[in-house]
């Protein structure tokens, strides 16, 4: 296993509500979840970081295990009306800022992530796709649905609470990692 050293610490300052360091191995990418992007998300097909911009699901599992280990975790936030879909997009942006912050953390200490988190990328107002490449890749964080992942069977294997009732909202990212060469 690789050692994130500090971590507890570092997350302590975030609204992260539970964490987990994971195996790989434990992941594939499941093609109904896919489905369901493609089915029910207004964002399919809009940006780089939802299907079919990220490539094919194949490519997308044989990426996601080129590195062993991924750290998940979920943050939570507090909205007046959970039914009000525009109030709880609006606590994702956190979220995205809040991984990024984790994941540079991790960066600094010699690993190399890759960040999978929530929905699609609304970083720029008109996104390049499917014109142009992506403006910011270092940047963006492309969704777990979109690689196939099933997040509720992480949670439940983990051990871990996939809602919390009340106005509470629960987000999750992975940010996968391997020792820098
Ligand atoms: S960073 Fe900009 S160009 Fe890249 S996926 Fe997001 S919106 Fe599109």
């Amino acid at each position: 296993m690789i050692e994130i050293p500090g971590l507890e610490n570092y997350i302590a300052q975030f609204p992260v509500y539970e964490y987990r360091t994971i195996s790989t191995d434990i992941l594939y990418a499941e093609p109904r979840v896919r489905m369901v992007c493609k089915q029910e998300c207004e964002r399919y097909g809009t940006t780089w970081a939802c299907p079919p911009g990220v490539g094919e699901l194949e490519e997308c599992e044989r990426f996601f295990h080129t590195y062993p280990q991924g750290l998940f975790f979920s943050t939570v936030a507090e909205v007046r009306d959970v039914l009000d879909m525009e109030e709880m997009l609006g606590t994702r942006q956190a979220h995205e800022e809040i991984t990024g912050q984790i994941a540079d953390y991790m960066t600094q200490k010699d690993l190399d992530t890759f960040v999978l988190s929530t929905e699609s990328c609304d970083i720029c107002e008109q996104c390049t796709y499917p014109e142009k490449p992506c403006r910011f890749p270092e940047k963006m964080h492309p969704c777990l649905e979109g690689y196939g992942i099933v997040v509720p069977e992480i949670v439940e294997r983990e051990q871990m609470e996939y809602m919390l009732g009340g106005n509470a909202v629960l987000w999750f990212s992975l940010i996968l990692f391997r020792k820098k060469e």
